[in-house]
Formats: structure tokens, sequence, C-alpha cells
């Protein structure tokens, strides 16, 4: 049977969406939970996600190996302590295989639209591929998935090459091109050493530079590696450890930016060892608290900066004119290609644009004045529906795998509340616990580094909120979505035949209570 006919008309309990380390973790704790009728649908042709796309050179990951994995599927053979995309791309392929994901994955299947059914109290899913229907949607296509390149006026005509940080152009030959990078985020620190020494001249287009810490990287060691298979209790504390000191520097990024005054001077000796130029050094120091935007790490950005062949302009860039390249501040640059590396589209979702709820608005216009939900992963008047990597559930300094597992644990326990609802029955957000738990967030947030550094920052949507971070330690997110509280949602089950769904809401603390 084909792909195609395979899914027209199916029904399954839970369509998960995306496979990077959200959707397969999901499709993990699915599987651990019992439940074997989900698929899991993936635009693309292989697992991965964001570690699938963004394939630049030098791409790696800024948290190191041992704490940026499943704490369900450790690996004693990380080769480095800070892990390349390729390490980590192979490390999600043996996650599929290891846990016998791949009959669940409909790769080349994107979903175009998802409509609750209020009568029938499940969702219609219309894929690339065809349509199929699930009780439950998990979706899990991550922040970091819709590149994001601003609108400059005359780009179009630019007769060059033109692509993005996460849709590299590996056919196309940098060596004795004249480059301009656009952009200083973690992805542009890492690209800009990697191509440094191939282009004929970089030119770093700079509209706020980044705070930059030295990047600790080393080989593991086989001794190392030796003692975490033999041992394993030994990869669990060094992730333990790694997991701690981050714990302990959360205090200062959400209550006490003032402390972070030390880390900044570590930053400014960083930059002093590599860039001898006064005015260079000028350029490149920022003006707002460290940690306001994230934190980069990187020992090799600041050397490829001094090299001659690399040129700063402090200024974005404003307009392309043929080949020259003008900056706001009015300077001009001849490029033979432009390089995005102008980040995601992360407060503005577009898969938002695609998911009809109950009352038959998508989610980007309920959440036209800003992404909203409980506990990071349901929304109100979305029933039935949830994402990994939710509004507010980013992180600032540690690993977003330890995130990830904690919604997991959320969506496992809202699975088990399903099944004792028995039959068909569905969840749905109350607004009054959206609104609550937004409040909390949002208070939390005001003594943030994020909202009192100075800097404006992908974390902050159009209106100045921050609706990405979570202002907390991860374990005290942990701690907040270990069950499903019933009484924050309304139980709606089908009624009898031809009657509409009813909500019966008081029945929630009784289930509750049979579920504990
Ligand atoms: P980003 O952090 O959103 O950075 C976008 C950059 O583009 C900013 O420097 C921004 O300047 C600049 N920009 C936008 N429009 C511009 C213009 N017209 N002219 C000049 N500059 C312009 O994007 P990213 O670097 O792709 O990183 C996104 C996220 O991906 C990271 O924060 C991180 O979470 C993740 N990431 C992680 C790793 C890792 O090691 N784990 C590596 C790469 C990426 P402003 O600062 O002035 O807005």
């Amino acid at each position: 049977m084909g792909q195609r006919e395979h899914s027209r008309h199916e029904h399954v309990r839970v369509a998960v969406i995306g496979s990077g380390f959200g959707g397969l973790g999901a499709a993990v704790r699915l599987r651990r939970e019992g439940i074997t009728d989900f698929v899991v649908l993936e635009r693309a042709d292989s697992v991965g996600g964001t570690w699938r796309d963004n394939s630049y050179p030098g791409c790696a990951c800024d948290v190191p190996s041992h704490l940026y994995s499943f704490s369900f599927a450790p690996n004693p053979d990380w080769p480095r302590t800070f892990s390349g995309q390729e390490h980590i791309r192979a490390y999600l392929e043996h996650v599929a295989d290891t846990f016998r994901l791949r009959s669940h994955i409909r790769f080349n299947h994107e979903v175009l639209m998802m409509r609750w059914d209020r009568d029938e109290l499940r969702w219609e899913i219309e894929t690339s591929q065809g349509t199929l229907t699930a009780d439950v949607v998990v979706s899990a296509t991550g922040p970091l998935s819709d590149p994001k390149i601003p609108e400059i006026p005359g780009l179009a005509e630019f007769p060059g090459k033109v692509f993005h940080s996460s849709r590299w152009e590996h056919d196309y030959d940098l060596r004795g091109k004249r480059v301009a990078m656009i952009g200083t985020g973690a992805s542009a620190i890492q690209i800009v050493p990697a191509i440094q020494p191939q282009a004929a001249k970089l030119t770093l287009f700079q509209r706020t530079p980044p705070w930059v810490l030295p990047r600790m990287d080393r080989q593991i060691t086989g001794v190392e590696r030796w003692l975490h298979r033999q041992l394993p209790f030994t990869g669990t504390a060094r992730r333990g450890l790694l997991w701690g000191i981050r714990e302990l520097q959360v205090s200062a990024f959400t209550k006490r930016p003032n402390e972070l005054g030390l880390i900044e001077a570590m930053a400014r000796a960083n930059m002093a060892k590599s860039i001898k130029d006064p005015a260079l050094r000028a350029t490149l120091t920022p003006s707002y608290r460290i940690g306001c935007k994230r934190i980069l790490l990187s020992s090799e950005y600041y050397p490829a900066l001094a090299k001659t062949n690399v040129d700063v302009v402090a200024s974005g860039l404003a307009e392309v004119r043929g080949s020259t390249l003008v900056a706001a501040d009015g300077s001009e640059t001849e490029a033979d290609a432009i390089i995005f590396g102008t980040g995601f589209r992360v407060t503005d979702m577009p898969i938002a644009d695609r998911v009809v709820g109950a009352d038959g608005i998508t989610l980007a216009e309920s959440w036209k004045d800003g992404m909203q939900s409980l506990r990071g992963a349901t929304a109100a008047g979305f029933p039935n529906w949830m994402t990994i990597i939710g509004p507010n559930t980013g992180l600032g300094n540690s690993s977003m795998i330890l995130m990830i597992e904690s919604q997991l644990n959320y969506m496992a326990d809202y699975m088990r509340q399903l099944t004792v609802l028995g039959g068909r029955g569905a969840l749905a957000a109350r607004p009054s616990a959206v609104g609550a738990w937004n409040r909390r967030v949002q208070e939390r947030m005001k003594r943030t580094v994020w909202q009192t550094g100075g800097c404006t920052s992908w974390y902050l949507d159009a209106n100045g909120r921050n609706t990405t971070i979570w202002p907390g330690t991860t374990g005290e997110f942990r701690k907040a979505t270990r069950a499903v509280d019933l009484a924050e949602y309304e139980v709606i089950r089908v009624p009898a035949k031809d009657v509409r769904p009813v909500v019966e809401a008081a029945e929630a603390s009784e289930a509750a209570e049979v579920a504990r």
C-alpha cells in the first residue's frame, strides 16, 4: 500500500508533528506509556529537526554534549565536550533506531492544516500526502525551524548568491568570494571563523555586538569514554554536575542581573586577548548587560575578526543596490554572496497559522497579542493539542533537552488522564488557568536580565513581552509539569449520538482523584 493510500481516512490516538529532539522524545515517551497507535509527521526526509537543517560550516552546540542529550538515552561515546552538528544528528538517528521509532515516522508529510472537530472530538489533519484524524496532537515543530530573512529593499535584484544559515548551499564555493555575513547571533559567530579562511573578503554586518565567552571544547579522552561505558553512573554524574552548575547560575539571570558584571569582565578579557585595535574593540563591546541576549561561546570568533580579510560594519544591512550592500549608517560594501544569520520565526511560529481550534480561529489569531499557553503546553480554545517547547519554555543558560523532557512528563500524564476519562474525551485548557499561569510567568519576568538588561532580542515579541524564556530553574519547571492539574481543564466528552459534546467541568476534580 502506498503511503498516500495508507494515510487516507486513517485515525490515530496521537499525531506528533516533527522529528527533532521534541518529536522523537515524544515518540519514545508514548511507547513507554504503552501507546503505540501514533504517527510522527515529518515534512523532511530524515529525522533531526534543527540539527538536520543547520549544517553550516562550524555548526556545533554550545551546551556540553553530556547535558545536550536525552537522560533516557545516554551516549557514553560523545567524542568532544561540545558536540558538532554531525554528531548530534547521528545521535538522533541512533535514537530513532534504538527505540524502533521508524515505523511510526511518515517522512515528506508536511502538515498543512489541523482542524478541531467539535462533534467527533478529534483533530482533522491535512498533510501534503493525504488526511488523517487524531485524538491528540503533539506539535513538536520547534522554535528554530523556519528561517527569518529581513525584508531588505533591493535584495531580490542582488546578482550574487543569497542564503540563510539554516539552508546552507554546500555546492556554492566561497573561495575567493566577497562574502557578507548578516547578523552576530549564535549561528553567525560559528560561521565567521569557519569561512574566514576561504573568503577573499568577509564583511560582517553587526547591528548589535554580542557578549562572547570562550568555549572550553576538548576531545573526551578514551579513558573517560571507557569509564562512561563500563560504569554508566559516571556519565550520569557528569551530566548531573553540568546540570547543577547551570541551575546555580539561574538566579543571577532571573533575580540579580547585577551579579553578572563579573561575567562581563571575563567576556571583555576574552575579547582583549585577540582584538588589539582599540577602535575595533569599542565596536565589538556591547552596551547592555550580559545575558540579556543569549551569551555566546566561541574561542575562534574574535581571532577571526582580527584577520586582515575581515571587516566589521557596525550597522545593520538596510538596502541592496545591485551588488552594493548599503548599511543603515550609509556605508557601502561590494559583495558576491550574502549569508543571512538572522535567526528564526520564534514568536510568530508559522505552524500557528495551520491550527484551527474549537472556536474556528487559528492559533495565530488567538495569539495575536502574544503567545500564551498553560504550563508551556496547551492553549485555550485548542482541546487535546499541545506543543513541545511551547511559550516560555526556552532557556538562557542550559540544555533545552531538560525542558523537553519535562514537557514529555506533562504529555504522558495528559495521556493518562484521557485514558482515565475513558472512551472519547478531551481536555480543554481553561482560559482562567492560562491567564493565571501567564500572569505568574510575566510577574517573575519583570526582574530578569532579559527584561531589564537594556537590549532587544528574539526572546521578546512585537509587544516587547518575553514569551519564549522560562524565568526560573529547570527544576522548578520539572515540578510544575510533573502532572496535569485537572482543575485547570474542562473535560469534554462525546455524548450520545446526535447530541453536541457537553462540558463536564464538575467531573474534572472527580477524575483527578481517580487518576492520582
Ligand atoms: P539570532 O540569535 O536571532 O540572531 C540574529 C542576528 O541577526 C542578530 O544579531 C540580529 O541583530 C541580526 N540581524 C537581523 N536583521 C539584521 C540586519 N538587517 N542587519 C544586520 N543584522 C541583522 O539567530 P541565530 O544566530 O540563528 O540564533 C538563533 C538561536 O539558535 C540562538 O539564540 C540559539 O538558541 C540557537 N542556536 C544555538 C546554537 C548552539 O550552539 N546551541 C548555535 C546556533 C544557534 P540584533 O541583535 O541587532 O537583533
